[in-house]
């Protein structure tokens, strides 16, 4: 039987799940929940791993490794998004589920926290392979899925047509149609109006809530973004719209910088042109090393996993970092940019717009009943107002850095949820 006083027995110990692992520890601590409480909230409650045969346009077939793990469903649900990237794993998977679950609790949507994967490189394929790759993974793990117990949403290297691809394939095998298997669909297939732009939006709401604590508007600040895919590119102009100096964006090819501000419409142009903000007109090159360095007000990273480690933290500038993607800072860059006074607001609070339109989203298709999109942008500022709030009152009440009081919230509505339930049998 495995030693439940060890909260995390046979896993790395480095990379995005060692980090999850040590914030949950640390969250443990303050809360003073023993071992075994500890255990379970560390330990998947569900995993799958299947076989993803794909056949390539050419009819050669080539397999890909797929997972959809549901860490928590105490509260519900489990809620997450679907990644197609080569360096998918199922260690990175885990790490992303956990934070699903703590970031549905903070927000405090009725949902557990779940993530799914391919280890594949979405690049590599035509649409027509991406379809059946899609569909193939979503019939392996159709026994997990459902309204009413997991539900997709898309994440990196995944967009609406793959939910649409995965709503189809779900509904044709239970013979009707289940808009609210996945959310982050098309409009014309029971998507939310709003779910597009909600994680950028929420980013910005919540960048907006920060800098007002320290008496800041978004209009005097300058900003820096890392990741110009669903969440970056958004979330550049809406910082932009919102008055801020937007001086540096990137992606995987490299950034471009412009110290009096890009034009963020321009490039958006440019990138629907040629794929890349590199080589866009009204900027100067910038590496993606050089940009979380650059002297900006607000860094936001909203690409990949651990882009703020001890040496990069130790060189970041920014008075605030704003984390728009998942797990952007390890333990020890987190430690770095606390010993530095930099504030970091946390993925779990900073990007949870995307999962609360998502529930809008999976409400609507439940009621069969649509709202505006007015309503949707009000719903979401509340709820992303209202988080920030309570998270910064326990920062503030208990002396915690802003991540710790995340999870203190999020991780105590979850225990909470699994004492109440008590324990079957
Ligand atoms: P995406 O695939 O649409 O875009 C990813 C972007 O990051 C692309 O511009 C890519 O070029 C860039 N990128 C990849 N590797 C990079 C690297 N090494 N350095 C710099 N840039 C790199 O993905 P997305 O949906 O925008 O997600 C971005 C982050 O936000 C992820 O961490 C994701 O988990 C998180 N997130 C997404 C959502 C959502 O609604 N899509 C919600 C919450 C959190």
């Amino acid at each position: 039987m495995t030693d439940l006083t060890d909260p995390a027995p046979d896993v790395a110990t480095a990379g995005p799940l060692a980090t999850a692992r040590a914030q949950l520890a640390t969250a443990i601590g303050i809360l003073g929940y023993d071992d075994g409480m500890h255990a379970m909230l560390a330990t998947p409650r569900r995993e799958i791993h299947v076989a993803v045969p794909l056949r390539r346009d050419d009819g050669h077939v080539e397999l890909a490794h797929g997972y959809r793990v549901q860490h928590n469903i105490s509260r519900g649900p489990g809620k997450g998004g679907l990644r197609y990237s080569a360096s998918v794993d199922i260690d990175e998977i885990r790490a992303l589920a956990m934070l699903m679950t703590w970031k549905c609790a903070v927000v405090d949507v009725p949902y557990g926290g779940a993530k799914g994967g391919v280890d594949i490189d979405p690049r590599t394929c035509s649409s027509a392979e991406l379809e059946r790759l899609t569909r193939r993974y979503t019939s392996e793990i159709m026994p997990m899925i459902g309204p009413e117990r997991d539900i997709m949403a898309p994440d990196v290297g995944t967009d609406e047509r793959v939910m649409a691809w995965v709503m189809d394939t779900y509904s044709v095998n239970r013979g009707y149609t289940i808009p609210a298997v996945a959310t982050g669909k098309p409009l014309a297939v029971g998507g939310s109006l709003g779910r597009a732009t909600a994680t950028s939006a929420g980013v910005v709401h919540i960048a907006r809530a920060t800098l007002a604590d320290a008496g800041v508007g978004l209009a005097e600040v300058s900003a820096a973004v890392q990741g110009f895919g669903k969440v970056g590119s958004h979330l550049a102009r809406l910082l932009h719209e919102a008055g801020t100096r937007v001086v540096a964006v990137s992606d995987e090819n490299g950034g471009v910088r412009r110290a009096d501000g890009l034009d963020v419409g321009a490039l958006t142009l440019h990138v629907a042109r040629t794929g890349t903000v590199v080589g866009f007109a009204g900027g100067d090159p910038v590496s993606n090393a050089e940009l979380l360095a650059l002297d900006v007000d607000l860094l936001v990273p909203a690409a990949v996993e651990a882009a703020l480690d001890e040496h990069t933290a130790a060189r970041v500038k920014a008075r605030w970092v704003v984390e728009a993607a998942n797990g952007p800072t390890t333990t020890a860059g987190d430690q770095v940019l606390a010993d530095r006074g930099i504030v970091v607001v946390p993925d779990i609070l900073a990007n949870a717009g995307g999962v609360v339109v998502s529930y809008f989203e999976w409400v609507q298709a439940n009621q069969a009943y649509w709202w505006t999109e007015p309503e949707i942008a009000e719903r979401l500022e509340h709820r992303m107002r209202q988080s920030y709030a309570s998270v910064s009152a326990v920062a503030r009440a208990e002396g915690l850095p802003l991540r710790d009081a995340a999870l203190v919230i999020g991780v105590r509505r979850v225990a909470e949820a699994h004492k109440i339930r008590g324990l079957y049998p």
